[in-house]
């Protein structure tokens, strides 16, 4: 390995050691970028690896608030704003308990490489907070919301930092917080939060454009094989906002969904989700108050399979769409025993490093996170510019944006991949194409 990568790889895993998913991250994208790396050997100089693997700001704040029986709750909430160097830092907000520092690292040193993937200009950031929506009520919810950006507000501004949602944080969360941040800073900035509602700000296709884009960028990688995506079975994991955008499109191109899953396990519906009665459904179980993937299964009279997860179901092509490294070695079998060809992240690192690279040896291609579901912030940064703007573009314009974006993506890590003699390898395309960019800008602004 290049010295200089591996002597940056173990000072962070020091200077880390509590932060394993950070670390994973880290790992994956410098060694893909090794050759990059071997040909500027300036970066040294610059101590640009070390610079780019330290977040140029954390912030870390005490949010409380009552439940409906007045009593006190204390949560922690972050924002990690990791690099700016192409543009404000960008990315979601998590609300989910497993939340926590090196959680949102991880998260935020992705989004710096996939927000240059799109070729928009957007720096990566990710913020959240350990809290639990899960079976809460809405006036809760509120309130929890109202309190974290009562803090937040004073860190975040549209050219400066702009969040958006994440697992937990959808449409409703994201407008409590545009919400009380309109009401302390006494200014219509909606540039500063995206995915907000139509009426106040939010752009067309911004729900659907992470899972959109998942399959916008499939269909990329089915040209390129010659092959098609009409008639093949997905198997996805996660009932929320990627997977029912994802499943939307599958339905649209005449394929069709075939597994979700949650935290409890999952639902097989050999029939697919494909009508509109059964794709709204998933809107409903994720905004309900006790949303659970059963319900599914009960409405629709599918099996449930308790504590299981959708890999063990055979099909053409997987899309993990619910958390970080739910594919291990194991589920990394299953789908190269199942014969398929294609496998794309619509959640963020839903592999571990060894799982990738062994269904990349078994021959199956794989879209990285990074790439594939890019979509979601790139319509974002869409948002970002009609708010700029102070107009709207209709559904068609807006999804005709993200059509190029996800193709460029494609072909952008393709080239990179090729440049470097790594033929189609979309993992270390992604990886040197987002990572040039950002290189690029950090050299030019001099040491910071
Ligand atoms: P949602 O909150 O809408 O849905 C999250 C889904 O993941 C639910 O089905 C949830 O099931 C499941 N899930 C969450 N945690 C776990 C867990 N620990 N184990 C098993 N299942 C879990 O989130 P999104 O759809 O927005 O996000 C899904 C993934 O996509 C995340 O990795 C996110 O970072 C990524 N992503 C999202 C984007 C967006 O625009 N929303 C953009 C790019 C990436 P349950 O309720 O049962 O826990």
């Amino acid at each position: 390995m290049n010295a200089y990568v591996e002597r940056v790889i173990a000072e962070t895993k020091t200077k880390n050691a509590q932060e394993p998913e950070f670390l994973q991250t880290v790992e994956e994208v410098l060694t893909s970028i090794e050759p990059v790396i071997t040909k500027h050997p300036e970066y040294e100089e610059a101590a640009l690896l070390e610079r780019i693997v330290e977040p140029e700001r954390t912030i870390e704040f005490r949010v409380t608030w009552t439940d409906d029986a007045g009593k006190a709750h204390v949560n922690r909430g972050y924002r990690v704003q990791f690099n700016g160097a192409i543009g404000p830092y960008k990315g979601g907000i998590r609300f989910h308990p497993s939340v926590n520092l090196g959680i949102l690292k991880f998260l935020g040193f992705e989004q710096i490489f996939k927000n240059s993937l799109t070729t928009l200009p957007i720096g990566g950031g990710k913020g959240g907070s350990d809290f639990d929506p899960h079976g809460k009520s809405n006036a809760e919810i509120m309130r929890f919301c109202q309190a974290f950006m009562t803090e937040l507000q004073r860190h975040i501004g549209p050219s400066t930092d702009v969040p958006a949602g994440d697992i937990g944080v959808g449409g409703r969360e994201i407008g409590y917080m545009f919400g009380q941040y309109r009401r302390i800073r006494d200014a219509y900035d909606n540039g500063v939060l995206t995915g907000k509602g139509l009426v106040y700000g939010g752009s067309l296709i911004r729900p659907e454009a992470t899972g959109f884009g998942v399959l916008y960028y499939a269909q990329q990688v089915f040209a390129h094989e010659g092959d098609d995506i009409k008639g093949k079975t997905f198997a996805l994991s996660g009932y929320g906002n990627v997977a029912w955008g994802a499943a939307k499109k599958i339905a649209e191109l005449g394929g069709k969904a075939v597994t979700i899953s949650g935290h409890n396990g999952y639902v097989y519906d050999p029939d697919g989700i494909v009508t509109e009665e059964k794709l709204n459904y998933l809107l409903e179980m994720r905004a309900s108050r006790n949303a659970n993937v059963k319900m599914y299964a009960d409405k629709f009279g599918c099996e449930f399979f308790e504590g299981k997860k959708p890999y063990e179901v055979k099909a053409d092509v997987y899309i993990p769409c619910a958390t970080q490294n739910e594919v291990g070695m194991k589920e990394a079998q299953m789908i190269v025993d199942a014969g398929a060809k294609y496998y794309f992240e619509g959640a963020n690192m839903p592999a571990t490093n060894e799982a990738v690279k062994f269904l990349q040896e078994k021959g199956v291609i794989v879209g990285p996170a990074k790439a594939v579901n890019a979509g979601g912030v790139a319509v974002s940064a869409l948002e970002m510019a009609q708010n700029a703007q102070h107009y709207a573009w209709t559904a068609e314009e807006v999804d005709a944006k993200l059509k190029n974006i996800m193709k460029s993506i494609h072909d952008n890590s393709a080239a990179a991949a090729a440049e470097y003699g790594l033929g189609y390898d979309l993992v270390k395309g992604a990886n040197i194409a987002g990572f040039q960019k950002v290189a690029d800008a950090m050299m030019a602004q001099g040491l910071f």
